[in-house]
C-alpha cells in the first residue's frame, strides 16, 4: 500500500443550487494510479461534483485535497497549475478557432514554450487522425473527433490529475470505444483518472473502482469488478 497522498481526496462535499441542495455529504477518492468512475442516472449529481472539484462551482461545505493539498474553492486556473484539467461535458471547444490554437489554449498556464511544443506533438501521438488536421477549424469535426479534442487540450496543460465529465455521450458505439482505450492508454502514461458516465457499461469497464450516485449521494463503493457484478447496479445501471 502506497502512503503516498491520493491524487484526489474529496470529504464531507455538500453543495445546492440557490436553496435545493444537489449534492449530500460526498466522500470520494482518486488513489495513485487509478482510474475512477462515479455512475448515476440523470440528475443524481455527479456533474455537480465535478464542478465543485474544479473550481466551477463554490461548495457549501466539505473538503478536496489535490495531491495532499486542500484546495477546496480555488479558481479553476489555479487548479488546473496545481495539476487538475478538466474535460467538461459538452466539450466546450471554440469551433471557429483551429485544432492547433484548441490546443495551443489547454496550454495556457505554462510558459515554457518548447515543452508544450514537445507535448503537443506528444498528444498528437495518442490522437493519430488528429494530426493531419492541425490547421482546420475544430467546428468541422466530426462528434468524436471533437472529443478527442477536448481530451487533447486537456492533456496540453500537462496534468497529473484528468477529470471527465461524461466523455461517451452521444457518441457512436465504436467511438466510445476508441475513447474508453485512450482514457486507459492516458493513465498508463502516469495520469490518475475521475471519469463521470451515464454509460456505466463503458465506465465500469475501464475503471479500478467506483462510487454509485443516487440524489446527490453516494450509495455504493467498491471495485469496478464488484460493482458490475453486483445484481442492484446490473439491474439499474447495466439492463440486465
Ligand atoms: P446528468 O447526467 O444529467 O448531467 P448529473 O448526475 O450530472 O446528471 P447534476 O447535473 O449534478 O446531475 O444535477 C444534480 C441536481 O442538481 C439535479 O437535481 C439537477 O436538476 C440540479 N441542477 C444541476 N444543475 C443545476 C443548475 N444550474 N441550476 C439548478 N439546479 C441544477
Amino acid at each position: 500500500m502506497s502512503t503516498e497522498a491520493p491524487a484526489l481526496q474529496v470529504s464531507g462535499l455538500c453543495a445546492s443550487y440557490g436553496s435545493v441542495p444537489a449534492i449530500v455529504d460526498i466522500n470520494l477518492e482518486v488513489r495513485r494510479g487509478e482510474i475512477v468512475t462515479m455512475i448515476g442516472a440523470n440528475g443524481a449529481g455527479k456533474s455537480t461534483v465535478i464542478k465543485c472539484i474544479c473550481g466551477l462551482l463554490k461548495p457549501t461545505s466539505g473538503i478536496v485535497r489535490l495531491f495532499g493539498e486542500a484546495v477546496t474553492r480555488h479558481s479553476p486556473d489555479l487548479l488546473v497549475k496545481r495539476g487538475m484539467s478538466v474535460v467538461p461535458e459538452g466539450r466546450r471547444l471554440f469551433g471557429e478557432m483551429t485544432l492547433k490554437e484548441n490546443l495551443e489554449l489547454g496550454a495556457f498556464t505554462r510558459n515554457d514554450p518548447v515543452a508544450v511544443r514537445r507535448d503537443m506533438d506528444r498528444v498528437l501521438n495518442l490522437f493519430p487522425a488528429l494530426r493531419d488536421r492541425l490547421a482546420t477549424p475544430v467546428g468541422t469535426f466530426s462528434g468524436g473527433q471533437q472529443q478527442m479534442v477536448a481530451v487533447a487540450r486537456a492533456l496540453m496543460s500537462g496534468p497529473r490529475l484528468m477529470l471527465l465529465d461524461e466523455p461517451t455521450i452521444g457518441l457512436a458505439p465504436v467511438v466510445v470505444e476508441q475513447i474508453s482505450r485512450l482514457v486507459v492508454e492516458i493513465a498508463e502514461s502516469g495520469v490518475d483518472i475521475l471519469i463521470v458516465e451515464q454509460n456505466a457499461e463503458v465506465a465500469l469497464d475501464i475503471a479500478n473502482r467506483a462510487y454509485v450516485l443516487e440524489g446527490g449521494q453516494v450509495v455504493a463503493e467498491d471495485s469496478a469488478a464488484a460493482l458490475a457484478s453486483s445484481e442492484d447496479v446490473q439491474r439499474a445501471y447495466l439492463g440486465i
